[in-house]
């Protein structure tokens, strides 16, 4: 029986729960008595520190925390019991910027971005700013979580939405064991309404790409020959089509440092993460090109920095002061978690960057 964590740490009021604790351990230890280079130093070897951001390509927000599932590995710690949620307000806010802004992609994100209520009247007006690459990150199972949601492969092909999707294994064993149990069937089913709305289908332009992060405390193998696997054994059981697969590294934070400290793996995990240091990956890293906007309005350099709250270092901080022009240019705030992005071939939000 799959042992489920049906809680958030916030819920469960873990101590890593605090982002101030978590960022305590990336920097204690291992990293402080010199055994492994902070991600400065090493950066700073090839003369890459401080990491600047470019042009922004790529605005991300994230619509809430809630979500339908409680995922071992998520580093949003998001769950059915996170309140945080955008208000129309701040997506007002953010509408104003969408609207203007010299960015290609718009990327929502969450939590279970469906599940914020003002969802489908952000995504219409969104939509109308004509960006070219709209993703919606979707988890799938939301689509099949209530009868409310069963309809969105048709809003989404209606504003021509891609979707981006988490899809751990093509086996039931490993993607329920770190999504939940059901979580599998439920996901097969949602991307068969997808393929049948023409979602992922070779020639279409319904966009459908999945995302596969490792179910355990190891780094993620070849992005293409995944692809390829998933491409076959989905195929083949279930006959879904999908386009890409985005391979992501776990980052060692929120739930997944839980994971990590609990099962006695975290000093390997960090290891094998610095030996996997590719220097090529550090100019592609997402946040080089990339803002994040909270819930609440504020800006980060990444996702991955919003749950540990680390704010951009600009005066500008919230997406009421927006200026593209004002937060070019910035250093990007670091620390160990970012060798989750430069081991190996890179990790982004949208698969490897070397
Ligand atoms: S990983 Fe995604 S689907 Fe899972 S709990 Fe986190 S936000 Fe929800
Ligand atoms: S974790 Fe964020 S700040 Fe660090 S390298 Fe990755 S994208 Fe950049």
């Amino acid at each position: 029986m799959t042992k489920l964590k049906t809680q958030s740490l916030k819920k469960r009021e873990s101590e890593l729960a605090n982002s101030k604790r978590q960022l305590e351990i990336l920097s204690n230890g291992i990293f402080k008595n010199g055994e492994l280079p902070t991600f400065a130093n090493k950066i700073a070897e090839s003369n890459q520190f401080p990491l600047k951001s470019k042009a922004l390509e790529i605005l991300q927000i994230n619509l809430g925390y809630m979500c339908n599932q409680v995922c071992e590995h998520c580093h949003v710690d998001a769950g059915p019991d996170r309140k945080e949620i955008m208000t129309k307000e701040t997506m007002q806010q953010c509408l104003e910027v969408i609207r203007t802004t010299g960015a290609h992609t718009l990327d929502l994100t969450g939590g279970a971005p469906e599940m914020n209520p003002n969802f489908r009247w952000f995504v219409e007006e969104a939509a109308k700013a004509g960006i070219k690459d709209f993703i919606v990150r979707s988890n799938l199972t939301i689509i099949r979580a209530n009868k409310k949601y069963y309809d969105l492969p048709e809003f989404f092909k209606k504003h021509n939405v891609h979707v981006v999707s988490s899809m751990p294994h093509w086996t039931r064993g490993k993607t329920d064991k770190q999504r939940g149990d059901g979580v599998f069937d439920k996901s097969i089913k949602a991307l068969q309404e997808l393929n049948a709305v023409g979602y992922g289908i070779p020639d279409s332009n319904l966009r459908l790409d999945l995302v596969y992060n490792p179910s355990g405390a190891f780094l993620p193998s070849d992005q293409a020959s995944m692809e390829k696997d998933f491409k076959k054994v989905l195929m083949e059981d279930f006959e879904i089509q999908f386009h890409n697969l985005f391979a992501i590294t776990n980052l060692p934070i929120s739930r997944f440092l839980d994971y990590l400290i609990a099962s006695d793996n975290y000093e390997d995990y960090m290891y094998q993460l610095v030996d996997a240091y590719n220097p090529t990956a550090v100019s592609n890293v997402m946040c080089t090109n990339t803002l994040s906007v909270s819930w609440d309005g504020y800006l980060y350099d990444c996702d991955f920095n919003q749950m540990l709250t680390l704010p951009v270092n600009s005066k500008i901080k919230h997406i009421s002061e927006y200026s593209e022009q004002l937060l070019e240019g910035r250093n990007i705030v670091i620390s160990q978690h970012c060798y989750g992005c430069t081991a190996g071939a890179g990790s982004s939000c949208q698969g490897t960057v070397a």
